[in-house]
């Protein structure tokens, strides 16, 4: 099984069938985590 995880804010945003265990980052399309994390660093 692989799971594609927000490269900002860590969080699983998809798991997706497979043979070995895949960890893809990608950017999630502005979660709550996202937004939380984007105003800390200012
Ligand atoms: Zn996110």
């Amino acid at each position: 099984m692989g799971i594609i995880v927000c490269q900002t804010c860590n969080t699983t945003i998809e798991h997706f069938e497979g043979e070995k265990v895949t960890t893809l980052y990608a950017k999630c399309s502005g979660c709550e985590k996202c937004k939380e994390k984007a105003s800390k660093l200012k």
